[in-house]
């Protein structure tokens, strides 16, 4: 593993650059606790000066042709695929994600890609002959201006994925903060971005914390903003972009439910089980947290869930022989042991206590908890309300279907809901009535393709933008709207232009 000690540096109009305020933070291998670099906390001052350098980009930006804006998303795949071990290492080096889960997440960024190279289909406009004499309705889909992305630790180059192809694909220039926690990917990615050719400014790195992103807010020259993160951050950006009158998309934290009927595929079931609750240590936010088992298969599921669990691997996100690795830092750490507290107190059944798992020796300063698994636990417990985030499972008893579905209705998040089941009637109510964004039959992890929109509803989702798919162009574009008359120079006009005024105010009084 490169030992070198990394300093993350700002990318502003086209040049690496250190923090003129001098403020930085240390940057930690989560697997080790060890200091391995630091990171910018920018100045207010600097994230404007990304801004401009973004503002100033996009008028040649957004008229270059689409081909050619094109030709920088191909090349940009090209260059990640060429890197892709690289890429992944440096996910798995500042964030721990396991390198095997670091490999998939920069390959699901190459399918989010190879969507946005379809940006050209989803960009087209709309015409409406004849909305009156000689008068052609039109509708043109264009770029704003400057959008600016907040990331969330556990996902820094799905996240990338999310918003920068789209976003300057449309013809918007971007400025970009990657979580303090997880910022070499977007140092190694934005190297890239150089080397492909990318002009100057088109996209801009800042890195650092709330007033970082703050200093967008009254920010002329900022369109919108988007961050994936928590909901108390998503609504913190809601309420300031809200003063400043920016285009938001935000999304949220999660709690899923996994509803287990008599006649699930119980080893089908286990084992997406053990990706989605302990694949990333549960720092997902579509893992599974709330398991709700019908009492047919209650005993042989929890048998089954905690033989399983016992044989999770633990060890260096870099190790390939270990299955997990650590969370993201010592107050994740703590706070995660905090809630397994918690549930004790409130009477759930600790049937599996991950706190202090054996380690090798030279990660015992690293941050790990084992798989853990809570029994009896009831829908109104702090832990099975509150996001946990960690290698935490929660399994409550329940009735039948509706009783599940109702757990899920009642709860304040939507992001994700699966059921495993053979019956078509249980696969088409759930599907039809779970209250999420993203509903998953016989899946673990119910992620949807990079074609089709990803996010939940509730409290997971501020506002209504979701990312990917077509949903995503049409955020990252206005439906400007334009009424055209064909005046013939060699007629007389005067009667027919006379009509169409009328029909004209007729629209806009409609
Ligand atoms: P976080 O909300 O603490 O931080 C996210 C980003 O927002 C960071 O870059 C941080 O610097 C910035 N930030 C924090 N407070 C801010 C404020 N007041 N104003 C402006 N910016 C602020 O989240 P995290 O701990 O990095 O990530 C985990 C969370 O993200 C979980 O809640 C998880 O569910 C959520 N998440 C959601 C999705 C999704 O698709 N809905 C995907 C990944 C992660």
């Amino acid at each position: 593993m490169n030992t070198e000690y990394i300093k993350i540096k700002n990318h502003i109009n086209g040049k690496w650059l250190d923090e003129t305020n001098g403020q930085y933070e240390p940057l930690k291998n989560p697997s080790t606790g060890a200091v391995i670099g630091e990171v910018p906390l920018s100045s207010v001052q600097t994230s404007q000066a990304a801004v401009l350098a973004a503002a100033e980009a996009f008028p040649a930006w957004s008229a270059t042709p689409l081909p050619k804006r094109m030709n920088y998303i191909f090349d940009m795949q090209q260059a990640m695929k060429d890197n892709l071990e690289m890429l992944a290492q440096a996910i798995a080096i500042d964030q721990a994600k396991h390198i095997a889960e670091a490999r998939g997440e920069v390959g699901r960024v190459i399918e989010i890609l190879q969507m946005a190279c379809s940006i050209p289909a989803m960009i087209q406009g709309e015409t409406v002959q004849g909305i009156a004499n000689n008068i052609n309705g039109r509708i043109i889909k264009a770029p704003l201006g400057v959008f600016c992305g907040v990331a969330p630790f556990n996902f820094p180059a799905l996240v990338f994925g999310w918003f920068i192809p789209f976003a300057i694909g449309s013809g918007n220039t971007f400025v970009y903060k990657p979580s303090t926690e997880s910022p070499l990917f977007m140092q190694k990615m934005m190297q890239l971005l150089v080397d492909i050719g990318l002009p100057d400014g088109v996209v801009n790195i800042v890195h650092g914390d709330r007033e970082t992103v703050e200093a967008w807010y009254e920010d002329d020259n900022v369109a919108g903003v988007c961050l994936v993160g928590s909901t108390p951050t998503a609504k913190a950006i809601a309420e300031g972009c809200g003063r400043g009158g920016k285009k938001t998309m935000l999304l949220g934290g999660a709690k899923n439910f996994l509803v287990a009927m008599e006649d699930a595929p119980m080893d089908l079931m286990i084992e997406n089980i053990l990706m989605s609750g302990y694949g990333s240590a549960g720092q997902r936010c579509l893992a599974v947290s709330n398991i709700a088992v019908v009492p047919e298969i209650y005993d042989e599921f929890v048998e089954r869930l905690l033989a399983a669990s016992k044989d999770i691997t633990i060890g260096d996100a870099m190790n390939p022989d270990v299955f997990m690795g650590p969370v993201i830092s010592a107050k994740a750490k703590e706070r995660i042991e905090n809630y397994i507290e918690i549930g004790q107190n409130e009477g759930a059944t600790l049937a599996l206590d991950g706190r202090n798992p054996s380690v090798a020796e030279g990660n015992k300063n690293g941050y790990f908890i084992g798989p853990t698994v809570f029994t009896d636990v009831t829908p109104c417990m702090q832990i099975a309300r509150e996001e946990i985030f960690g290698p935490v499972l929660n399994v409550m008893k329940v009735g039948c279907i509706n009783g599940a579905l109702r757990m899920i209705k009642n709860h304040e998040m939507g992001n994700g809901a699966v059921i495993f089941t053979q019956n078509s009637y249980y696969t088409e109510k759930f599907i039809n009535e779970a209250d999420v964004g993203m509903v998953g039959v016989n899946v673990g992890i119910c992620a949807p393709h990079p074609y089709l929109p990803f996010g939940g509803i509730k409290g997971s989702l501020v506002g209504n933008n979701k990312v990917q798919g077509k949903s995503a162009v049409d955020f990252f574009t206005q439906n400007k709207v334009a009424t055209v008359r064909v005046v013939d120079p060699k007629e007389n006009n005067a009667a027919p232009v006379a009509s169409s005024n009328a029909a004209v105010r007729s629209c806009v009084a409609s």
